[in-house]
C-alpha cells in the first residue's frame, strides 16, 4: 500500500470534527510530501530539530504540531513556526513557550500533557496539577500561549479494558478542566489515540489522533 492508499483508506474511516495528525518522525521528506501531495497538512513531529529541518524544506502551508517530550532549552529552535504543542507538562515549560513565542510576536497553542498511564516512563501531570496551573496568577499573565486542550498516551498493552479506562480518564479530566473559567483558555482538543488504538480513543472522546506507522509504515530503529 502506498502512503497516499494508506491516507486516504484512514481518513474515510474519521468522523469528521476529528483532526488527524500524520506523524512522520523518523521519515524522509519524500515520504512526507507524498502525504503532503495527498492533501494532508498537519504532521507531527517528536524532536524539534528533526521537524525545524523538516520546516525548512518543505511548503510553508503545513501545521506543525510537536507530539514528543520537549527540552526548555529547546523551544526556541521551534518558537517561530510551531503550529501545536501537545507534550506540556509542567508550568516552567509554559513559560519558556511563553517567553519565546513573545520574541516572535506569535501566541502558541499548547496541550497539557496528562498522565493517564499506569507505566512511569510516561510523562504528563495530574488533573490537580492542570487545574492549578488553570486558575494560578502566574499563568493568567503568560500573553503569548494558549491553552486549547489536553493530550494523553495510554499503557503500552493489548489490554483493551485498560487502554479504554485509560482514554475515559483523560475525556473526564477534559470535561472538568473546561469547566474552569479563565482567562487565554478555550479548551476543545483531546489529543489521544494512535495507530493501534485510534478507534477506540475516538469513541471515548478523542478529537485528534495522532497516527504515524499506519500512514507511513512501521519505523526502523
Ligand atoms: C510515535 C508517536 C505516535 C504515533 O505512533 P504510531 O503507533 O506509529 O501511530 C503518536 N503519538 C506520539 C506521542 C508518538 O511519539
Amino acid at each position: 500500500m502506498s502512503i497516499q492508499n494508506n491516507l486516504n483508506t484512514i481518513k474515510q474511516t474519521l468522523p469528521e470534527h476529528i483532526t488527524l495528525v500524520a506523524v512522520s518522525k523518523t521519515k524522509p521528506v519524500s515520504d512526507l510530501m507524498e502525504a503532503y501531495n495527498a492533501g494532508q497538512r498537519i504532521f507531527g513531529e517528536n524532536k524539534i530539530q528533526e521537524m525545524a529541518e523538516k520546516h525548512e524544506e518543505m511548503p510553508k502551508d503545513i501545521a506543525w504540531h510537536m507530539i514528543g517530550h520537549v527540552q526548555r532549552n529547546k523551544v526556541k529552535y521551534m518558537a517561530s513556526f510551531v503550529n501545536l504543542i501537545h507534550g506540556v507538562e509542567s508550568f516552567k515549560l509554559l513559560k519558556e513557550i511563553n517567553k519565546q513565542a513573545l520574541k516572535h510576536d506569535r501566541v502558541i497553542d499548547c496541550l497539557l500533557q496528562i498522565k493517564i498511564a499506569e507505566e512511569d516512563s510516561k510523562f504528563g501531570m495530574s488533573q490537580n496539577e492542570a487545574s492549578d496551573i488553570l486558575q494560578s496568577e502566574d499563568y493568567s499573565v503568560l500573553k503569548n500561549i494558549k491553552i486549547t486542550g489536553v493530550m494523553g498516551m495510554a499503557t503500552f498493552t493489548d489490554d483493551t479494558l485498560q487502554i479504554e479506562k485509560e482514554f475515559k480518564l483523560l475525556k473526564s479530566t477534559f470535561e472538568d478542566l473546561k469547566a474552569i473559567n479563565s482567562a487565554n483558555t478555550n479548551l476543545h482538543t483531546i489529543s489521544m489515540g494512535m495507530s493501534g488504538d485510534y478507534q477506540l480513543a475516538i469513541a471515548c472522546g478523542s478529537t485528534m489522533v495522532r497516527v504515524g506507522s499506519s500512514i507511513f509504515g512501521s519505523r526502523n530503529k
